[in-house]
């Protein structure tokens, strides 16, 4: 029978309801100079935050903090039973630059034991199991170390049946991930590759969709780097190409300045009360939209138990 393995335990798949599938609540840069801005350290924040999330009609959310950003899973089992909202943590790590330190002496089974280990007797001594596997590359590369993690996460895939999520760097290295994981032995259905809305190209995202894998769309708001009518505008040609069962959407609202908790914006009712609508108006069905929000992250997080 196929669950969903979420903070507070394992759930019916049927229970996760409208998800987002990648944000941050609690998570930071572990290095003494990282950015302020980029700091997610308050539990009232994260709090008040799911409750406009709720409001909005969010059910789940995807916490991709891992092992080299702070994560912290005891804090979010007690944000997800203070507010009901349903928290799926991550175990992996983000990318070279954050995890060199905790990868550089360890062997591919050694980093691939840890991760097992996080899916399936929990977290550290917390008891609290990860429900999704993440790896990452740089920028047009990846290192060493890099391809190291994304061996381990392929064999801790193939042992959990959990989800591959990943970190692109700006988009880059999407087919290198795609190819790397597939000659490990994993299936496309089981991989979601990150922040490809960072390089909005057709024909690369008809490529990286060629290949069976689920698209993070998952940058809205973040006009600095794309304005949102052009994500809104992949989206509906991807669902008209017959790609729509393929896109994963979300935020990663990463910085205080995102976060109306914090005194920013847009915050987590953004994409429910902006997007949604505006992706209506360019023709989705609400069938169309229950796939994004409710049937792909359902499929993505289902593991079989
Ligand atoms: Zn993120």
């Amino acid at each position: 029978m196929a669950i969903i393995r979420t903070v507070r335990g394992d759930i019916s798949p049927e229970l996760l309801g409208v998800t987002y599938l990648h944000e941050h609540l609690i998570g930071y840069s572990l290095k003494p100079d990282g950015d302020i801005d980029l700091r997610l350290d308050s539990e009232a924040a994260a709090a008040t935050e799911l409750h406009h999330f709720k409001v909005a009609g969010g059910q789940a959310v995807v916490e991709m903090s891992p092992a080299d950003y702070g994560r912290s899973p005891l804090i979010l089992k007690r944000l997800s039973e203070a507010t009901g909202v349903h928290i799926i943590s991550v175990s992996g790590f983000i990318k070279g630059s954050s995890a060199d330190p905790l990868v550089a002496d360890k062997s591919i089974n050694q980093i691939a034991d840890d991760m097992i280990r996080d899916v399936c007797d929990g977290i550290d001594d917390t008891g609290i199991r990860a429900g999704l596997l993440k790896a990452g590359s740089s920028l047009d590369k990846i290192s060493p170390n890099e391809e190291k993690i994304f061996r381990a996460v392929a064999r801790a895939q193939k042992e959990t049946g959990a989800l591959i999520s990943t970190h692109t760097e700006a988009g880059t290295m999407a087919l290198e991930q795609i190819e790397l994981l597939r000659s490990e032995g994993v299936a496309s259905e089981r991989i979601l590759i990150g922040h490809t809305d960072r390089k909005l190209d057709w024909d690369y995202h008809v490529a990286i969709a060629n290949t069976g894998v689920t698209l993070g769309y998952d940058q809205f708001s973040k006009e600095k780097y794309f304005p949102d009518s052009q994500r809104v505008d992949f989206i509906s040609r991807m669902t008209k190409a017959g790609f729509g069962k393929q896109i994963a959407m979300s935020g990663d609202l990463a910085s205080s300045s995102d976060l109306t908790s914090y005194g920013g914006g847009p915050g987590y009712t953004f994409i429910l009360w902006r997007i949604i609508p505006w992706l209506k108006k360019k023709g989705l069905t609400p069938d169309d939209i229950k796939m994004l929000m409710i049937d792909t992250p359902k499929r993505l997080l289902s593991i079989e138990g």
